[in-house]
This record gives C-alpha cells, structure tokens and sequence, in this order.
C-alpha cells in the first residue's frame, strides 16, 4: 500500500467514525417528544404565541415554528399534532390549603363551579345512591348557594331529606353556614325542641330548619369520620387528578401537614407525583415557644417539586381576619405581639405569607412592617400579602416602597353575593383587581381552595375578565376587571415568584420545566361568558403526561359530566 491509499485510507474510517459518532449524538440530542401545529401561548415576557414546543426530559429545549421544531425531531422523538389547539403553561395556584383538601376529597361532593342548583342536588342524589344508609353526604366549602342561578334560598331540611333520605348530610357554604337534613340532625344530636343554641336557626315552633350558622357549623364538621393513611392517600391521588384535569400544575400550600406530607414525598421520590408542592408554614407554639423557633427555621432545602418557601399564613391568631366581618380593629397590644413575631421573622431573613383582608388590618400590618425594615430590612424577602380582598391604592404605594408582593385570593368567586350582603357596593371592588394591575406590584392569583373557595383556574379567570362569579351574577365592577393576558399572567410566570420557581417555572420558554396544559378551546379568542367552560385536554408536569381527557376520568370530570 502507497503512502497515500494509507493517508486515504484513513482519512475514510477517521469521517466513518465521526459521521456515525455526529448521527449518534444527533439521535442523543434531538427530543424525546414535539408538539406541533397549535397556539402556543408562551406568556414569556413579550407574551410571544409559537406553533411548536420541544422537550427532552423533563425541560423545554425549544419553542418556536413548526418547521423549526420539526427540523429537531430525532428517529425516536414522540410527536402529537396539537391540531390547531392553544396551550398555556401549567396554571400556578400560589395559595391553597392543598395537603388538607387531599384528606376528605374522596368522600365530599365538590360543587366547585356548580352554577345550578337542580345540578347540585343531582350530584347530592347520585353519591347517596352509591353508599350504604347512615354513611355521610358531605361537603366542606368551596361552593355558596348564591352561586346557584335557579335558586338563591337556602336548603331546607325537607328538601335535602327528599334527596336523600337514608343518609345524613352536611353541606358547608363557604364559611358561611352549614344545612343539614333530618338524619343529620340526629346524629349530631341537635335537639327537635328549643335549646339554647344561638347557632341552630329554629322555626317559629322552635323545631331545626337544618340551617346552622358560622359559630356552629366548625364544630358539627369536627364530628364527620376520620380516615386512615391508606384511605388519605387514595383520596389524595383522587384529589390531584382533579386537579390536573383542570389544569393546575403547582401550588403555593398553606399549611403542609406533617401526617399527609409523606405521601407526597414518596410519591416525588418515586418521580410519579404530579404537583409540585411550596409549604407556606410555620412553627407553632406561641410566644416565648414561639420566638427562638422561627431562626431555626430551614426553607429551600427542597426541589423544584417539594419545597418549603415561607412563613406563613399566620404570625398571630388573634389579628387573623374571619370572612365576613365588615370591618377590623386590630388592637395596639395584639399588634406589638404580631411586631415581635414579624421581627424575629425579618431578622432571621425569612420569607412571608400573610393572612391579611380587611382594610383596617392591612394599614396596620403595613405600620408595622414598615417600622420592622427601618431595622431589618424586607426588600428580596417577598413579603406577601395574601387574600387582601380589601387592598387599595393607598397600600399599593406602600407596599410598594417595601418591595412587596399581593397574592389576590378573591373570595367573591363563589361569596360575590355574600359580599355584597355584608360589605355593600364596595364588595364590587373587592378585590381592585385593575387598581392592583396598574400598580405595577408583583401580584399572582391563588384560590384559598379547598373550603373557603371553589379551586378551578378558569372559574377564577372569567371571573376575572368578566366580573361575573359562579353562578354568572355580576360582583365585580367593569372598571375593576382584567385583561386577559393579564389574568393568564399572573396564574403562570408572575406566580412562579410566589413559589421561588421563576427560573424554572411560569412559561413556556427553553430551559423551564415541562409543565404545559392543552386546551380545548382558545381562552385568548373564545367569548369571555365561555371562558370558564374551557376544560383542559392534556396536562403535562416535567414533561410526563399527568391528565389525558382520552385515558383519565376523575371525579370533577365524571361529575360535571352528569
Ligand atoms: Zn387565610
């Protein structure tokens, strides 16, 4: 052999090589899946629409045409044809009492976003008709019957008794009131003849109409049956199947109760859980147990699917806001107390969530954080103000200075009509979502969800664009509703913040993770009356499939669908 057939020799098996190791890596680079021919709704910062999302693992690689996504497909890269289709990134839920609502949501019936009454009743119908007699009918919250637009009155114990007749119920309105039918009344023990208990509303002949009010009904509910581990934990993935079928992905969670959290965990460790999960908590204890606790605190020693990110929702009992009481009046010794908490919480550099709703409580929560950062400065801390139905302008600019954050809970989704009762035409503002959004502030929506709030993500955002709650009564002012983009906005790359995940999370861009949902109809174009119809189709978390309307029925689904 010549010295050069030698050189051509090896030059050939050299490009072989390097050929085959280009193809191999291009097969090894390209995505494991493509989703192609929708509107993809980005919400990055210029709220740019593509055609085309690429994920490999559990990120976005790329977004952009279809030609161009399509170029990146490999041998084995999976591909769905959106068909024309509009997806958003996974809806964030910055506050929702998510560990909780996970232990009863097998055995309630969820009305969340039930507008009718007859439908209601039909659902309360078809659960008796599936348990043994004595067995419970119940539901804690998340509904109020002024969302029914047939019928606004309040159940009698006659008509829950003619719907079900051989079980007792217990249906809790919001945190309102509960109704209870005949067999209810006796389990519990509520006597048929006067008694003097102011909570149990009686007829004329001192008989129980089944109504009870706010300062009775927490007690019945006490009584409903507890259940075990293996029975939380089926309720549990019940409960979050629902809530992928309706588009939410993660969650900001007030309260992470230390018997459910490690069924969540698990689940994380065994990469088959499909929220991600931000504990809102705190110590307990009070006072001098309470003070040396809050250093020893340890946030962010989690992921990006279970974490703790704040102190919170409460500092201080006493100054914690109840629901429908028109007006607070904080008093200065509470105060000083809630200042020694938030002290030791500002101090120790810690994030915080806090309860705060009513005008009055907020100006004093704001007079005393803003004393707290002359010492112990609060800036990058997203100081949070959560629910703040009652937030205006005035505490904007303060909260403003401060570097804080609002996380709108708006209760009037399903208590418009109960607002309006109590606070009168200012509940049309409440909460001032435009005056909020002009702002500037940071602000994401959050439902309050479970009991004091229905949970669906498209309920609250045609509530949001067109003013109207559950039910389509209108509650909140024209001057006082959003945008839509607006609105998508803040359940997706502005509550990202609220969770500590904004470099991961919030919009579909390279380099997030791979929460996405598929809709079925196009929230940017559809009329604003169908926004709350839309229903996801797909919803996908790190890139895994966790709903699929094809495969998956959980029970909203089954039950709306009756
Ligand atoms: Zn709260």
């Amino acid at each position: 052999m010549t010295r050069r057939s030698l050189t051509l020799l090896f030059l050939v098996v050299l490009l072989t090589t390097a050929g085959a190791r280009s193809m191999l890596r291009a097969q090894q680079d390209a995505p494991d899946l493509v989703l192609s021919n929708g509107k993809i709704i980005t919400v990055d910062d210029r709220f740019t629409i593509a055609q085309a999302v690429a994920v490999k693992g559990e990120r976005i690689v790329a977004v952009g045409s279809n030609q161009e996504i399509d170029r990146l497909a490999g041998p084995n890269t999976r591909k769905i044809d959106l068909r024309g289709r509009a997806v958003t990134p996974g809806l964030i839920d910055n506050h929702m009492h998510l560990l909780r609502g996970g232990t009863t949501w097998q055995w309630e019936v969820r009305w969340d976003g039930i507008g009718s009454r007859k439908q209601a009743l039909e659902l309360l119908r078809t659960r008796a008709a599936a348990l043994k007699p004595g067995e419970w009918v119940f539901n804690l919250g998340g509904w109020a019957i002024e969302q029914f637009a047939d019928d606004k009155r309040p159940f009698t114990r006659e008509e829950l008794d003619q719907v079900v007749p051989n079980n007792p119920v217990l249906l809790q309105a919001s945190y309102r009131e509960a109704y209870l039918n005949s067999q209810a009344l006796k389990v519990l023990g509520i006597s048929e003849t006067a008694t003097p208990d102011a909570a149990v509303v009686r007829d004329g002949a001192g008989k129980p109409t089944g109504r009870i009010l706010e300062a009775g009904f927490r007690q019945l509910v006490g009584k409903l049956p507890t259940h075990q581990r293996a029975e939380v934990e089926a309720s549990t993935r019940l409960m979050i199947g629902d809530l992928n079928k309706a588009g939410l992905t993660t969650f900001g969670s007030a309260g992470c109760e230390a018997d459910v959290l490690p069924i969540y965990q698990q689940w994380a460790a065994e990469g088959k859980l499909n929220v991600r999960v931000f504990c809102i908590t705190s110590p307990g204890g009070q006072g001098d147990q309470l003070l040396p606790r809050i250093a020893q605190m340890k946030l962010f020693q989690g992921d990006n699917y279970i974490d703790q990110t704040f102190y919170g929702e409460s500092v201080l009992g006493a100054l914690h806001d109840p629901m429908f009481v028109r007006t607070s009046d904080p008093k200065p010794e509470e105060l000083a107390q809630w200042r020694k908490i938030a002290t030791e919480i500002a101090k120790a550099r810690l994030p915080l969530h806090v309860h705060a709703n009513l005008t009055n409580t907020i100006s004093a929560f704001l007079d005393q954080i803003e004393e707290i950062h002359k010492e112990y400065p609060i800036k990058n801390l997203r100081w949070t103000l959560a629910h703040v139905n009652q937030l205006n302008a005035s505490h904007l600019e303060r909260m403003k200075k401060l570097g804080m954050y609002a996380a709108v809970h708006p209760w009037a989704v399903i208590n418009g009509g109960i607002n309006h009762e109590v606070f009168g035409d200012a509940a049309e503002d409440m909460a001032a979502l435009r005056t909020i959004q002009n702002s500037g502030i940071m602000w994401g929506f959050g439902s309050d969800g479970t009991r004091a709030n229905q949970i669906l993500p498209f309920t609250t955002l045609a509530w949001a664009v067109t003013g109207k709650m559950v039910g389509g009564a209108k509650v909140l002012r024209d001057t006082q509703t959003i945008s839509r983009e607006d609105a998508l906005i803040a359940f997706t790359r502005r509550n990202a913040f609220f969770v500590f995940q904004e470099d991961n999370l919030g919009s579909i861009q390279p380099g997030k993770l791979a929460d996405l949902v598929v809709l079925d109809r196009d929230y940017l174009t559809i009329p604003a009356d169908q926004i709350r119809d839309i229903r996801p189709v797909m919803t996908m978390i790190g890139g895994r499939v966790a709903y699929d309307a094809e495969k998956d029925s959980p029970k909203l689904r089954a039950q709306n669908s009756k």
